[in-house]
């Protein structure tokens, strides 16, 4: 199917597009990588009178250091971020969840901007930047402000962003040198959304001790989800595979995932386990501990 007719808007600067949401946001909708939105519109299950092509904004664009954080701009590809070295060396899970996204194809024009924007609970990025406690810089003509994605993802393909506003850039904390990390993943084909999703980083104090446990899980809930008391039960104990075992099952009932034809409500639950339990796994090794069988 073909969109439906639209006016067609391009800014070239950053100036230029907050001005253009401030007159035309309500009727408007943001264009960045239009991975997510040319098959919405295609689908007629969005019709905005305007476009806003975002494609020429350069403010929007780039990978930088800002103290403990690394900023990415909104409009900025996910395959400049999978070939950044930057975030290889400070931010590794995001490179090793964003390889999850799509195809090539799609990672070569889709945006962080807009997989943050866009919402989906099952998509990669929204779970990284929850896991990572990052936060989400929106702005529009009047203010900028700076939210944690507990505030800016509501629900499911719902965001707290206002139809004047903008996700200027996204920032990911810098990792802790020698933490371990791991993405896992299950969709039923390569390059499908995920059924279920976690990512995971940890930190293990010398004695091999757990010291850190950061944790989202994507898929099961109409937003990423923190396995808080998960978290707090891992620190200060050995990684041992049983205590992994209990940890990556503890909280599984506070899921709620919509059982489909992909996969029943209890399958997807008991993958959400399998896959925390893989992850943690992977991570502890990493950050160079042994799991002790
Ligand atoms: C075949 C296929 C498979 C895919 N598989 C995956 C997958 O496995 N995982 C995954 O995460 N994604 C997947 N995607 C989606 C892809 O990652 C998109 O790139 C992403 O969801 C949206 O990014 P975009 O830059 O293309 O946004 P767009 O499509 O341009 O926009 C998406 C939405 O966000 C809004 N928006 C865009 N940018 C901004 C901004 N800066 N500020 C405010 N609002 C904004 C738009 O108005 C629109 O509502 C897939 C897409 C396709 C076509």
């Amino acid at each position: 199917m073909k969109p439906p007719k639209f006016n067609y808007l391009r800014p070239n600067s950053f100036e230029e597009t907050l001005d253009l949401l401030e007159q035309y946001g309500d009727d408007a909708k943001i264009m960045s990588g239009g991975q997510s939105l040319i098959p919405l519109l295609n689908m007629r299950l969005s019709t905005p009178a305007y476009i806003i092509d975002i494609g020429r904004v350069k403010e929007l664009q780039g990978i930088r250091e800002e103290d403990d954080v690394i900023v990415i701009g909104g409009m900025t590809r996910h395959v400049d971020v999978e070939r950044s070295k930057l975030v290889q060396d400070k931010c590794p899970l995001l490179i090793e969840g964003i390889r999850w996204i799509g195809h090539a194809q799609i990672r070569s024009r889709g945006t962080i901007g807009g997989s943050i924007a866009h919402g989906d609970p099952s998509a990669e990025l929204p779970c990284i930047l929850t896991a990572l406690r990052g936060e989400i810089v929106i702005a529009s003509k009047d203010e900028e402000i700076t939210l944690t994605p507990e505030e800016f993802f509501l629900s499911y393909l719902l965001t707290s962003i206002e139809p004047h506003q903008i996700v200027k850039e996204v920032r990911f904390p810098k990792m802790v040198k020698g933490s371990g990390y791991a993405f896992e993943e299950i969709a039923r084909r390569s390059g499908d959304f995920a059924l279920a999703e976690v990512a995971v980083a940890i930190e293990l104090e010398k004695s091999g001790m757990i010291k850190d446990a950061k944790i989202a899980m994507g898929g099961a809930n109409p937003v990423p989800f923190i396995p808080e008391e998960t978290e707090e039960f891992l620190k200060g104990k050995n990684p041992h595979s049983s205590l992994i075992k209990e940890a990556a099952f503890m909280q599984l009932d506070e899921l709620e995932p919509e059982g489909d034809i992909h996969g029943t409500e209890e399958y997807r639950r008991n993958l959400s386990g399998v896959l925390l339990e893989r992850a943690l796994t992977k991570a502890v090794a990493k950050a160079g501990g042994g799991v002790l069988a």
